[in-house]
C-alpha cells in the first residue's frame, strides 16, 4: 500500500522526468534526478515546508543531473550517485557543450550508492539495484513499502533506454532490465525518467523491444 506522495516534474527540452517525494507522516523529502525543473523543485518544497534529505540520481547523464548544483545551492542537501558514473558526472560541463549548451559544474557526490545497499531516507525505504547497459553506473531505487521503483533511462512504457551512448552496453542492459527490473513483484509501479509511469507487469507483457528476443516470455 502507497503511503508516499510522488511529485513529477517534466522539465522542457529534454522532456525528463524529476521527481520529488514525501513520508507524509515524517518530516523531509527526497529528489530524484534533478534536471531543467529544478527550481520548481525547490519552489515546491519551499511552499510545503520540507526540508530536502537527499538528491539521489540514477544515472549522471546531463538531463538528469543538469539541476544539481542549483537544488543544492538552494536547499544543501546530500546528493547520491553510484561511482560507476562519477567520470560522466564530473564531464557533465562537456556532456552539455556537445549540446550547444553552457552548463556550471555541479557540485561533489556525497555518498555512493552500492547494489544491495538499502537506505532509508526521510522516512522512505529504498534499495539499490545496480543496472548498467545504458550507462555503466546506472541504477534503480526501489521502494518495496510502496511497491514502485525510479528507473531512470533503462526501461521506458512500451520502450527500453539507449545502449549506443559512451558507455553503454545493449547486452548488459537487457540483463539489467530481465534481473533487476522484471525480477520486482508484477504490479510494481516504474516510474521512468522519461515518459509516463508503468508497471512490471505491463511491460513484461507488451514490451515491444523485450518480446521479439525471448520468444514472448521475457521475464
Ligand atoms: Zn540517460
Ligand atoms: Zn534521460
Amino acid at each position: 500500500m502507497r503511503t508516499i506522495e510522488i511529485r513529477t516534474f517534466v522539465a522542457d527540452g529534454f522532456a525528463e522526468n524529476s521527481f520529488l517525494c514525501w513520508n507524509p507522516a515524517v518530516g523531509g523529502a527526497l529528489a530524484i534526478d534533478p534536471g531543467g525543473a529544478a527550481d520548481a523543485m525547490a519552489e515546491l518544497l519551499a511552499e510545503t515546508g520540507r526540508k530536502l534529505a537527499a538528491i539521489l540520481l540514477t544515472h549522471a547523464h546531463l538531463d538528469h543531473v543538469e539541476g544539481v548544483a542549483r537544488l543544492v545551492r538552494r536547499t544543501g542537501a546530500a546528493t547520491y550517485l553510484h561511482p560507476a558514473d562519477q567520470p560522466l558526472y564530473e564531464r557533465v560541463v562537456q556532456q552539455a557543450l556537445a549540446f550547444g549548451l553552457q552548463l556550471e559544474p555541479q557540485p561533489p557526490i556525497d555518498h555512493a550508492l552500492v547494489h544491495g545497499q538499502r537506505l532509508e531516507l526521510a522516512g522512505i525505504e529504498l534499495e539499490i539495484r545496480h543496472a548498467p547497459g545504458h550507462s555503466p553506473g546506472h541504477v534503480v531505487l526501489y521502494a518495496p513499502a510502496e511497491a514502485l521503483a525510479f528507473v531512470g533511462d533503462v526501461i521506458f512504457f512500451g520502450s527500453i533506454g539507449r545502449s549506443d551512448l559512451p558507455g553503454g552496453d545493449f547486452a548488459q542492459l537487457l540483463r539489467s532490465i530481465r534481473e533487476q527490473v522484471l525480477t520486482l513483484p508484477p504490479e510494481t509501479v516504474l516510474h521512468p525518467g522519461h515518459g509516463p509511469a508503468t508497471t512490471v507487469a505491463h511491460e513484461s507483457a507488451t514490451n515491444p523491444f523485450l518480446i521479439p528476443h525471448f520468444g514472448g516470455r521475457f521475464a
